[in-house]
């Protein structure tokens, strides 16, 4: 039963936490809602991180779905951006903050769905992935200047930020671990294609290769070391590695996470394994 005392808070402010918020007032909630966000940004987007504002020529800014004006007015809805959540205390009913804020709830919806992998042991600026807005300025910025891009991982990502070098007249090299890019989304003859559309768009793909070291000089990357000796001169490395369920922050929440991969455990009606805390799949 909805109280108007009801504190509900949605952790993770990315599309998904944006439809919880919303579906929550649709469905009669009259109490306080705070969405909580690691990003500057309200919910946006992010096909055209990797799309539009990648784009040559035009510097596209991202658009967030609503204003944090426009969520307070039109939802009642309060943001709480650029706040990392880093614990639960599901008996006190705590959420902390950055490990230096709390807030308390009384029901609460997790939507953070994942983190993209970095490249271990490598803090070298000009190393990144592409994931926020912020990334992807400066995926742009580094294209922009014509850096020497390599990219790791031929999905769909790494495929688009090959393309956008290429856009711009750039050599770009393409890695990846597996026989074909795309191919464990696509499967091998749709793989084959997009191996001969970066190749004929003048990709240097490299398929079949591991990635060894990343190497850097004065804090900045210099270079991709392959396993078996070769090395690729880079200034911007662009990391697509795939992703990882974002819920390190609740390993000792008392949630019950997926041993194989630390995802949420939840049933059909997304609750979690503690009271009064959903989770959006
Ligand atoms: C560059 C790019 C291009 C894409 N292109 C396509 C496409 O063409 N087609 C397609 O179908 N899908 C695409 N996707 C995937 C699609 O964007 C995702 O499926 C979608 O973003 C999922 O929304 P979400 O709200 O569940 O998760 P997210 O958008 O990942 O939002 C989760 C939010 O939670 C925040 N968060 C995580 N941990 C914490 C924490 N501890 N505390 C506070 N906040 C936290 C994150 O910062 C993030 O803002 C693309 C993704 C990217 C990155």
């Amino acid at each position: 039963m909805n109280t108007s005392h009801d504190r509900l808070v949605v952790v993770g402010a990315g599309l998904a936490g944006l439809r919880a918020a919303e579906t929550a007032r649709l469905a009669g909630f009259t109490g306080s809602i705070t969405l909580v966000g690691a990003e500057e940004l309200p919910p946006y987007d992010r096909p055209p991180l990797s799309e539009s504002v990648l784009a040559v020529g035009v510097k596209t800014t991202v658009q967030t779905f609503r204003t944090v004006e426009q969520l307070s007015r039109k939802l009642g809805v309060e943001f709480l951006g650029g706040r990392q959540a880093t614990a639960l205390q599901f008996a006190r009913r705590t959420l902390e903050l950055d490990e230096r804020e709390s807030l308390c709830y009384d029901r609460q919806i997790i939507a953070t769905r994942a983190h993209h992998d970095r490249f271990e042991g490598s803090d070298a600026s000009g190393v990144t992935t592409l994931r926020t807005a912020a990334d992807a300025y400066i995926v742009r910025e580094a294209l922009d200047r014509r850096a020497r891009v390599v990219v790791i991982g031929a999905g769909l990502i790494g495929s688009e930020v090959a393309s956008a070098a290429r856009a711009r007249g750039m050599s770009v090299v393409l890695l990846d671990v597996q026989p074909l890019p795309l191919v464990r989304a696509v499967g091998l003859e749709a793989g084959r294609i997009c191996a001969a559309l970066q190749r004929q768009a003048g990709t240097d793909l490299r398929v079949g290769v591991e990635v060894e070291a990343l190497e850097s000089h004065r804090g900045h990357v210099a270079a991709v070391a392959l396993r078996g000796g070769t090395t690729l001169a880079a200034d911007l490395v662009v990391v697509d590695r795939g992703a990882q369920p974002a819920t390190r922050w609740l390993i000792d929440s008392g949630i019950m996470l997926h041993p194989n991969d630390g995802g949420i455990v939840c049933g059909p009606d997304l609750r979690t394994s503690v009271p009064d805390v959903l989770c959006m799949r």
